[in-house]
């Protein structure tokens, strides 16, 4: 069977080949050649690492990105985000999703956790852009409507479901505070029933913690637990202020904690996602760019460097997180869940990998990783391979201008910009 073969690439200091075929990696090593049939690209000796996860982030939000970005959170939503959002069409979010799509391929990104609305045009638009990602349309019956707000999950979930192998269905209630108690059993039973993944957001701020005590008599993460909702299947985006005893519970049941250092910043929690008490524990943990509208970048390998440096910084300890392992954490392969076997390059691994501008001012000199971590940014992703297809090569993403006019043409719809 023909596949896509990759000869002349560089790992571990070693000239290596790589074929795959029907999404997998086949092959890996000194010896391997293209076969008969086979697509095959010359690195010229540029580094090949695997693709990156981005675990948290609401992709169509691009359509907001700089959209009162200097206001406070609440303020942010209550004035400009959700107004605009009452308007939104499928249209909009495919739009907006493809833009979040090409600029993280450019970024090598290979899949990532969505909550948005509409999540099937999200869906149609990574099928279009070749990407992977597991998608849920959020839970949100602050102001009540129940009902109608499960009938739509149900909706969302049929549109999202038996779409092959590169779309993921999740629920995706959006936080303890803005979904009811009942609404929150009801995910848990969905998730279980139909075997699938459970995303929300937890323990983001500190307002978020104590009011969850004052009215559950216990901190976010017990409160999940108490509904059944800690499992292997969860994912928790933030997770900020979680304590010791919280993430040996996360840890006991087997959940994962995305970290996104950089919309925690730019909402100033105050707080940092603790995460070497997290990976003591035990703990699954990936890291994500939340979306645009709160970020405002999608370049995961810029996140890379506000994690690593935030840990370092607040453990007062430069020895905290050596950068192989950040680099590991952005990959997925500290997070089963997150990447589904992603993160290493090893025969039967999914084939979403990336080649490097090794010869770059930012990774020319030293070591790779440490480069990958602290110098480089997405720019130094010359190709992008997702499930053994070429979404880009030479820093190029196909497509990308029809893509941003037509963005931005959704956006001046909606009233921005
Ligand atoms: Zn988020």
């Amino acid at each position: 069977m023909s596949g896509l073969a990759v000869v002349g690439a560089v790992r571990d200091g070693e000239t290596v080949g790589l074929r795959c075929v029907g999404g997998v990696v086949a092959a890996i090593g000194p010896g391997v050649v293209p076969e008969p049939g086979d697509e095959t690209i010359d690195a010229g000796g540029m580094p090949i690492v695997p693709a990156l996860v981005n675990g948290h982030t609401h992709a169509a939000m691009t359509l907001f990105r700089g959209y009162g970005g200097d206001l406070p959170l609440m303020r942010w939503l209550r004035e400009k985000i959700w107004p605009a959002e009452a308007k939104l069409e499928a249209e909009d979010v495919y739009w907006g999703a493809r833009l979040a799509c090409a600029e993280m391929i450019r970024a090598g990104a290979a899949r990532f956790w969505d909550m948005y609305w509409q999540p099937e045009a999200t869906a149609r638009a990574v099928e279009d852009a070749g990407m992977r990602a597991t998608i849920g349309g959020p839970l949100f019956d602050a102001d009540g409507g129940t009902a109608e707000v499960k009938a739509q999950a149900n909706e969302d979930l049929a549109a999202l479901q038996d779409r092959g192998p590169a779309i993921g269905a999740a629920l995706a209630p959006h936080s303890i505070y803005a979904v009811s108690e009942e609404l929150l059993r009801w995910a848990s039973e969905q998730a279980a029933e139909r075997d699938i993944a459970f995303h929300i957001h937890l323990s983001e701020t500190e307002q978020e913690v104590e009011d969850c005590v004052k009215t559950h008599g216990v901190r976010p993460a017990a409160y999940l637990d108490r509904l059944d909702l800690l499992g292997e299947r969860a994912v928790l985006a933030h997770g900020v202020w979680l304590d010791e005893e919280e993430l040996e519970l996360i840890a006991a049941r087997g959940a994962t904690v995305v970290t996104n250092p950089v919309a925690n910043l730019k909402l100033a929690v105050g707080g940092v996602f603790p995460y070497p008490a997290a990976r003591d524990a035990g703990v699954s943990v990936g890291l994500g760019t939340d979306g645009a509208g709160s970020n405002d970048s999608l370049d995961l390998l810029s996140d890379l460097k506000a994690f690593a440096l935030i840990q370092r910084h607040a453990s007062g300890d430069p020895t905290v997180l050596p950068a192989a392992e950040a680099l590991e954490v952005a990959s997925g392969a500290r997070a089963p869940l997150l990447g589904g076997g992603a993160g290493s390059l090893t025969v039967g691994a999914p084939a979403d990998f990336l080649l490097l501008r090794g010869n770059s001012p930012e990774l020319g000199i030293g070591d790779l990783a440490s480069g990958l971590v602290y110098a480089a940014s997405g720019s130094v992703v010359d190709t992008t391979v997702v499930a053994g297809r070429v979404l880009m090569r030479g820093g190029q993403v196909e497509g990308s201008e029809e893509i941003v006019a037509r963005a931005a043409e959704r956006a001046r719809r909606l009233g921005i910009g």
